[in-house]
C-alpha cells in the first residue's frame, strides 16, 4: 500500500530580524542532531537537542502551524545570513511550507500580526501571503546581491586619505572557502564583487561601511582578509588588521546589485486547495 498523497500549503512573506541571536532555521545540535534518543545525555545541547531556544522559522511555524493544524513544516529563505547578522530593511523573502494541514480556512493577517506582537523588537514579519511550490526553487536558485551595514575594527588607524580613497571603489574578489564553514564546504576559489558605497571613520579604529556584494560573497572575510584567504582585502588596503564587528543586512538586491522589484507573485486563496500541492 501506498502511503496516502501529502498535502502541502505554501506561503510567502518577508521576515526582518532585529536581534542578533536568531538563526534562520532551527539549529539542531551537531553532535546529537536533536534525535529524541540521542540527545538524552548529550553533553553539547544537554539534552536540549538544539543550540538555540528558536529561530526565524519556529517563530513563524509556531502560530502558523498551530493556525493550520499542523507542527510539521520547513523553511525557505532567499538565502541567509549568520545567526549574529540583523536583517533590516524591507526584509528577506522567505516560502512557509506547510505539511498535511488539517486547517485551511487561516487567516494570514492575524497569523502576522500575532507573530509581530509576540516578537516585538526581536522579528518582524511583513505580506504573509498564499504561495505556490515554483517560488521554493526561485527563491532559493535565486542570485541576489546584498547590501550590507559593517562596523569595524582596526588594530591601528590608517595612514591618512586611505579610507576615503575606498569609498566609490568595486573590488574583484578571489576567495577561498572562510575557514569557519570548512567542516561543511569543500575548499574552493571563488570569485565575487563587492561594491564600497560608503567609509567613514567613526574614530581612530572604528569604521562605518556600507557595501554591496555579488551573492555568495563572505563579507566578514573580505574585511579581515582571512590571512590572504581572500584577496584584496579592506586589511590590506587600509593598510591595518580589519575585523567586521557587527553586520546588518540593509537590501536584498538582484544579481546585479540593484534595487530588485518585488517578485512576488500574488495567489488569491480562493477555496481549499488555493495554494495547495500534492505529492505523490
Ligand atoms: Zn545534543
Amino acid at each position: 500500500m501506498n502511503a496516502p498523497p501529502r498535502t502541502k500549503i505554501f506561503l510567502e512573506g518577508r521576515y526582518k530580524k532585529l536581534s542578533r541571536d536568531l538563526p534562520q532555521t532551527i539549529f539542531w545540535c551537531p553532535k546529537c542532531k536533536g534525535h529524541p534518543r540521542r540527545r538524552r545525555g548529550c553533553e553539547q545541547c544537554e539534552g536540549f537537542g538544539k543550540l538555540t531556544r528558536d529561530s526565524v522559522q519556529e517563530l513563524v511555524g509556531w502560530v502558523v502551524g498551530k493556525a493550520f493544524g499542523t507542527r510539521k513544516h520547513k523553511f525557505h529563505g532567499a538565502g541567509r545570513e549568520d545567526m549574529d547578522v540583523r536583517m533590516l530593511g524591507r526584509g528577506r523573502p522567505f516560502v512557509l511550507e506547510l505539511i498535511d494541514p488539517k486547517v485551511t480556512d487561516v487567516d494570514l493577517a492575524a497569523c502576522e500580526a500575532l507573530i509581530n506582537e509576540r516578537n516585538a523588537g526581536r522579528l518582524e514579519i511583513e505580506g504573509l501571503h498564499w504561495s505556490q511550490k515554483e517560488r521554493v526553487r526561485a527563491l532559493k536558485e535565486g542570485k541576489f546581491a546584498k547590501r550590507y551595514q559593517a562596523l569595524i575594527e582596526l588594530d591601528a588607524p590608517p595612514a591618512e586619505g586611505v579610507v576615503e580613497g575606498l569609498v566609490g571603489r568595486r573590488l574583484q574578489l578571489r576567495q577561498h572557502t572562510p575557514g569557519r564553514v570548512a567542516h561543511r564546504r569543500a575548499d574552493k576559489i571563488r570569485e565575487r564583487w563587492i561594491e564600497i558605497e560608503e567609509l567613514r571613520s567613526l574614530d581612530e579604529t572604528h569604521l562605518e561601511a556600507v557595501i554591496t556584494s555579488e551573492h555568495g560573497t563572505y563579507l566578514k572575510e573580505a574585511i579581515s582578509g582571512e590571512e590572504g584567504r581572500t584577496q584584496p582585502n579592506l586589511t590590506d588596503l587600509l593598510g591595518a588588521g580589519a575585523r567586521c564587528v557587527e553586520l546588518d543586512v540593509l537590501a536584498i538586491l538582484d544579481e546585479d546589485g540593484r534595487e530588485a522589484v518585488a517578485p512576488t507573485v500574488r495567489v488569491q486563496p480562493r477555496s481549499f486547495g488555493a495554494g495547495l500541492e500534492s505529492e505523490g
